[in-house]
């Protein structure tokens, strides 16, 4: 009741707006993001590529094990990866509320359809590890989106990593600089337990860079495996 009182007092005093949508939110305690905004996520659908979650055109599928042309062509670091989804459409509405309009509830309803998309790269992990942002960064925003995303998928949550140096944000590169602008740019923190399976979670992966530095930075560190789960995957074409 007093949950229905305060969306009837908040619609009507503040006149809350979905951060998708821009229609006004009939329960605003219910969190920054309409039922049906959430309800219409894309979802990744079968096939796709086993090492990074690309999806995988079903008419050319390649024999043996299903892996994109990136994966075949450049081996990858991490040893599988899922996201919920392209970063399209309400999806990226969503991830650029939480991080540029910094609706930190956010995190855990992404949490949540993460741990579900991400069920093959959780199972038998031991901690999830947020990518790191560089100091002034995570200052100026006021907290981590990664470390939000990290603290909903029911696994412990190790800081594992942090930024040796600032990098220029991977969206902003042509592919082929992407993996010389992360290299070098991560270093442990902390000792990895033995044998430990460890995720690197991230809000957007595009070509798997920052994931796959990550995770030679944690492997090196003494990880057995690690896997990566991101919110989003960002098309990147191919050169
Ligand atoms: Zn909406
Ligand atoms: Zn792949």
């Amino acid at each position: 009741m007093i949950r229905g009182l305060g969306d009837a007092l908040s619609a009507v005093l503040l006149a809350p707006c979905c951060a998708c949508c821009r229609e006004p939110l009939d329960h605003p305690t219910r969190g920054a993001v309409c039922a049906a905004c959430w309800r219409s996520l894309p979802t990744q659908t079968d096939p796709v590529c086993q090492t990074c979650g690309d999806a995988l055109p079903s008419s050319r599928l390649p024999a043996g094990i299903p892996q994109c042309t990136r994966c075949r062509r450049t081996p990858r670091v991490i040893s599988c990866g899922r996201s919920i989804g392209p970063y399209d459409g309400v999806l990226r509405d969503i991830l650029q509320a939480l991080k540029y309009d910094r609706r930190r509830s956010l995190a855990r309803p992404l949490g949540a359809l993460m741990s579900a998309a991400g069920r093959e790269v959780l199972v038998g992990a031991d901690f999830v590890v947020p990518v790191p942002l560089h100091f002034f960064r995570q200052y100026a925003r006021g907290f981590n989106q990664a470390a939000e995303l990290a603290s909903h998928l029911g696994v412990p949550v190790l800081h594992a990593l942090r930024r040796a140096r600032a990098t220029v944000t991977q969206t902003d590169l042509p592919e082929a600089q992407r993996h010389a602008n992360v290299r070098g740019a991560f270093a442990a923190r902390c000792r990895i337990p033995r044998e430990a399976v460890l995720v690197v979670v991230d809000d957007v992966s595009t070509t798997g860079a920052t994931l796959d530095a990550c995770a030679h930075v944690l492997l090196e560190a003494g990880a057995t495996a690690v896997r990566g789960l991101t919110a989003a995957r960002a098309a990147a074409r191919l050169p």
